[in-house]
């Protein structure tokens, strides 16, 4: 098509018809163009799709990373946590060893009880109890709005128990005191002083709920020996969970995650939402909740674990864990924890995976988005940009079919499109004539002006055939000073008569150019087209012998191939 127009521009006419476009000019556009798009979409494609298992890859590490960060770092600071409660009863327990603690010296004991907890704001109370079955135990209260700590002394003497409670404020005045003689507290009877006398060593009870403030909490205790190894009594400290699971709230893990601290039996004691801790038991008391009964992600989680056959009772190193919770994906990470040795608590974190890398995969989804978007436009771009960017190769093609010195077809660009022309006019049944021209004594011009001058007439004499012509036939230089003229849709008369057009227009003035104007004549033979076997070169040649003929006869003439003369000089 850019062909046509292209030498139709060129000459202001245009020798083509559409139907005789050189084949394949089109398809061979659209292929490229079609080549350029596919080579852009899968370009783009790879890029992006390497890109994103890259990213996910490097996603996938960063994000359990950032869990298992997230899980040191609770996992030290609640260790930290319970390290100070433990420092405390340990530092209570040299000054009860060094003597400057003791039973009897019940005021300054529960002085130094008082401070502690003002140090210490998680621990809930403090206690110290003797193999004689006396204790002090002092622990903040809010059961008397004057008061802010509450002391029981539980003193036993000649097997007399004598159990008195007094109520402090802020600045350990005793604001109240009673006797309490209904109170059957024995510490001796205590998980925590059984434990600590049996190991003889610093202990750490599993959770429970304290007999006091029937609150879930763990207690650290040790016991206090004379220096001749005899036992003095168990100082003790209580951490009521709940402050255990404030702490845990307040370690910033992701809104919609959480850290929780549980026992390897499946009961939760720690839980940044305290309120989930405590199930009702059928006999109206409380018992630790399991984790799949804090709330619909940890069930999700726990199902998780059940389907992976993961058993957290036996986890002796991290585990992670990936998993679907309100549509959407999560990851938990579990690690095995306790203050002590033996590890028998295991810390869990868990959070929504895009809390960890919501902004990256938001630009992972930008830059699929930005890659499609810029496909659209290559797209766009080579639909409109295609065919100018053609045009050279274009160019190409239509020289390969052209005579540069008259922008007429040459031989080859004249046989391509007669050969369709011709199979046309025998598919349609229509009439079909040629025209061969040769310039008579041409060679004298040459000769007489030079062959500058020559090629000046040459391209004179193309510009008057052309004018003789109409739009849908083809004319031709087929070399040297001879000229072909294919005239679909006509017959023989008509052809004759736009033959003798020519030879008029050639003849009647000489031709100018830049030296003086040239007087040429020309010789024409026309054939037409007459049967089913005939082929392009029998037409050709007929036509060639009636312009042999009217060579013979005397040049500037037309002869055509029935022998009728059409006319002559
Ligand atoms: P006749 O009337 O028998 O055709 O005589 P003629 O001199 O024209 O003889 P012929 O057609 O055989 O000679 C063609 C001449 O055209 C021969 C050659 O020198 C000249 N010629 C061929 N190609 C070119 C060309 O590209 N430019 C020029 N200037 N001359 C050419
Ligand atoms: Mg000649």
């Amino acid at each position: 098509m850019f062909f046509l127009y292209s030498i139709g521009d060129r000459f202001g006419k245009q020798l083509m018809p559409e139907s005789q476009k050189p084949p394949g000019q089109t398809a061979l556009m659209l292929t490229l163009l079609a080549a350029l798009i596919i080579v852009e979409i899968v370009t783009v494609s790879a890029v992006v799709f390497s890109q994103q298992i890259r990213t996910n890859e490097a996603l996938e590490i960063h994000t359990w990373q950032l869990l298992e960060d997230a899980v040191d770092e609770t996992r030290e600071n609640a260790g930290g946590f319970l390290t100070l409660a433990q420092t405390a009863v340990l530092l209570s327990q040299s000054l009860f060893e060094s003597g400057f603690l003791s039973f009897e010296l019940t005021e300054p004991l529960e002085r130094y009880f008082f401070e502690q907890l003002n140090v210490v704001p998680h621990i809930d109370g403090m206690f110290f109890g003797t193999p004689e079955g006396r204790f002090l135990f002092t622990k903040r209260s809010a059961e008397r709005a004057d008061s802010r700590y509450v002391t029981k002394i539980i003193d036993v003497e000649d097997n007399a128990r004598r159990v008195e409670r007094l109520w402090r404020d802020e600045n350990f005045v005793e604001v109240a005191r009673m006797h309490d003689p209904e109170d059957i507290y024995d510490p001796r009877g205590r998980l925590w002083y059984k434990d600590a006398t049996s190991q003889s060593r610093l202990i750490w009870t599993d959770p429970y709920i304290f007999f006091t403030s029937r609150q879930p909490g763990l207690t650290v205790a040790a016991p206090v020996f004379t220096a001749g190894g005899g036992l003095l009594g168990v100082v003790g400290a209580d951490v009521e969970l709940k402050a255990l699971s404030e702490f845990l709230a307040g370690q910033g893990i992701a809104s919609g995650g959480a850290a929780f601290i549980m026992h390897r039996d499946g009961e939760v004691f720690a839980f940044p939402d305290a309120t989930q801790l405590l199930q009702p038991t059928e006999d109206d008391q409380f018992r630790l909740a399991r984790l799949n009964e804090l709330n619909d992600i940890t069930i999700q989680l726990t199902d998780q674990l059940a389907r992976d056959s993961v058993d957290l009772a036996r986890l002796n190193g991290p585990h992670s864990q990936s998993f679907n919770a309100r549509g959407k994906l999560y990851r938990a990470e579990f690690v095995p924890f306790s203050p002590q040795h033996e590890e028998s608590w295991i810390m869990g974190v868990y959070a929504p995976d895009d809390y960890f890398v919501g902004t990256i995969r938001d630009g992972q989804r930008q830059s699929i988005v930005l890659a499609i978007s810029i496909s659209v436009l290559i797209i766009i771009f080579a639909y409109f940009l295609g065919p100018r960017m053609m045009r050279p190769l274009t160019r190409l093609q239509e020289q390969a079919l052209q005579d540069t010195l008259t922008g007429l077809l040459n031989r080859s660009g004249f046989i391509q499109l007669a050969v369709k022309t011709l199979a046309d006019a025998k598919r349609n049944g229509n009439a079909l004539c040629a025209v061969m021209m040769d310039i008579d004594h041409f060679k004298s011009i040459n000769d007489d002006k030079g062959h500058g001058i020559g090629d000046e007439a040459l391209a004179v004499v193309a510009k008057r055939i052309r004018r003789g012509h109409s739009d849908s036939d083809l004319s031709a230089r087929l070399g040297g000073d001879e000229f072909a003229l294919l005239l679909p849709d006509t017959d023989i008369d008509q052809a004759a008569a736009v033959a003798e057009r020519i030879r008029l227009l050639i003849s009647e003035s000489p031709l100018a150019t830049s030296n003086e104007p040239v007087p040429v004549t020309i010789s024409l033979g026309v054939a037409q087209y007459q049967s089913e076997q005939d082929s392009l070169s029998d037409l050709l040649h007929r036509a060639d012998q009636q312009l042999l003929n009217a060579k013979r006869r005397g040049r500037n003439q037309v002869r055509v191939a029935d022998h009728r003369v059409a006319a002559s000089a």
